[in-house]
């Protein structure tokens, strides 16, 4: 196969169909030891792609070009993910990542989902957090907690045509997320859920949600446990989306419980465990938002580089200008930074090793370069960039959640605090 034969299709046949093979011989790539004993006879540079991962990501980027590209505007001016495009996702195999193909996923690694994350932001950030969610989060909690008949249930509708939300926050606990209040009461072999959640991403496409709410209040935080509730179960309402600045074609959506019975059989992973869960799927989920900001930088930084190559004043072309070559020297730099931190945060984790401050620094540090890239770019393309002629203003709105969820930057700088207070605690 060559790189122009190849299309996201062409790269799962291949995948599914070396799928025995490649789980045995994939090599991850070392990364920076944190163990100075370990002795690691050659570094490879963290840019290395196994050949999987790297046909993945050139298919991704032609499917983002020819697919996503044209309706992205369209989407963001009428606040609404095209159907065609979340059909197009699961038929690419994106919204089933690491899914095994026993299930209908496209079997891959952590690492492929971090490339496509980054790919599908660099042409709609939008698009990016609707793979990233399904895949970092849902997918994720269903393969690590799920029963046998949860796992048959929904793994195959996840990698084939259903979208998962997950539902946290609420009105009142968004940083101090376990102190939420929705409630779920046991009676016999059920359980009732009451109160309410809020900014639900991908609600108004979602068929299941994975709800935090809590069994028992006196036990606090440990008495979080997570429901599995079906879009269309009775007393489930979803609510009008938020009006955002950006990611509008990410719906965001408040949901309403008024007694949702759910089957005990729908409890995912052990009651009381809830907490434990959503921290650790958080932990590998800043990745994915870090992989997000990072391709949206990109993208607005590959949009924006060759207007300044074009754009003449004084008789010369704007790149040319010893002050703006600084500064894109310097962004440029930035981006390069950003996608080491955030390919090392994903190695750490595919390698079985600690990797949480390195997950809050992937994602804090992208996030912080977003915001410098796109506020940059609107001023290299003066005028035109302030405008919706180009997509540089977009770029510039929606980057600005990448400061917020997932842990907002305060709550990512407190916990890199964290562990390094302790590595000086001696
Ligand atoms: C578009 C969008 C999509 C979202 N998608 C989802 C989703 O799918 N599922 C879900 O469950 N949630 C989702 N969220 C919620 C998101 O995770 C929360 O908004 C986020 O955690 C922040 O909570 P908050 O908005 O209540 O802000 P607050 O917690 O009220 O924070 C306000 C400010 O106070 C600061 N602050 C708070 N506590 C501290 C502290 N201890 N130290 C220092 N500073 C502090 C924060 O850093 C922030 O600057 C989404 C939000 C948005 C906007």
């Amino acid at each position: 196969i060559t790189h122009r034969d190849l299309n996201t299709r062409t790269w799962v046949s291949v995948r599914t169909n070396r799928w025995k093979h490649t789980t045995s011989s994939r090599s991850v790539p070392d990364v920076a030891s944190h163990h100075p004993a370990e002795v690691v006879s050659s570094f490879p540079p963290l840019q290395t792609y196994t050949e999987e991962e790297g046909m993945m990501r050139e298919a991704v980027k032609k499917y983002a070009q020819e697919r996503i590209f044209p309706l992205v505007s369209q989407m963001d001016e009428n606040s609404q993910m095209d159907k065609e495009v979340i059909k197009s996702l699961f038929e690419q195999g994106l919204m089933g990542i690491e899914i095994d193909p026993e299930y209908g996923g496209t079997g891959s690694s952590f690492f492929s989902s971090i490339l496509v994350i980054e790919e599908l932001a660099k042409v709609d950030p939008s698009v990016a957090v609707l793979c990233d969610i399904q895949n970092t989060l849902i997918n994720t909690l269903f393969v690590k907690l799920g029963t046998p008949a949860q796992k048959e249930k929904y793994l195959n509708r996840l990698s084939t045509d259903m979208i998962g939300s997950f539902c946290l926050s609420e009105a009142e606990s968004g940083s101090d997320a376990f102190a939420l209040k929705t409630r779920a009461e046991k009676h016999k072999d059920y359980y009732v859920i009451n109160g309410s959640k809020m900014w639900i991403s991908n609600a108004e496409h979602a068929g299941v949600f994975l709800v935090m709410a809590n069994v028992d209040l006196s036990a606090g935080y440990r008495g979080i446990t997570c429901f599995i509730v079906d879009r269309d179960t009775e007393g489930l309402e979803i609510g009008k989306k938020e009006n955002k600045l950006g990611l509008r074609a990410s719906s965001t959506c408040p949901l309403n419980f008024d007694n949702v019975k759910v089957p005990e059989k729908n409890i995912l992973g052990e009651i009381g465990h809830g907490y434990k869960y959503a921290i650790g799927m958080l932990n590998e989920g800043r990745i994915g938002i870090a992989a997000q900001m990072l391709g949206l930088a990109q993208g607005c930084f590959d949009h924006t580089v060759p207007y300044t190559r074009q754009r003449v004043q004084f008789g010369k072309r704007i790149f040319d200008f010893q002050g703006m070559q600084h500064q894109i020297a310097h962004v440029a730099t930035q981006i390069e930074a950003a996608r080491l931190l955030t390919y090392n945060a994903a190695r750490l984790k595919e390698a079985g090793r600690t990797f949480i401050k390195e997950a809050c620094m992937a994602k804090y540090f992208s996030a912080e370069v977003a915001t410098l890239t796109t506020s940059k770019c609107i001023e290299w393309m003066g005028g035109v960039g302030f405008t919706k002629d180009y997509p540089i203003e977009k770029y510039y709105r929606d980057c600005k959640i990448g400061t917020i969820y997932e842990g907002t930057t305060n709550i990512q700088l407190s916990t890199m605090a964290k562990f390094i207070d302790k590595e000086y605690n001696v």
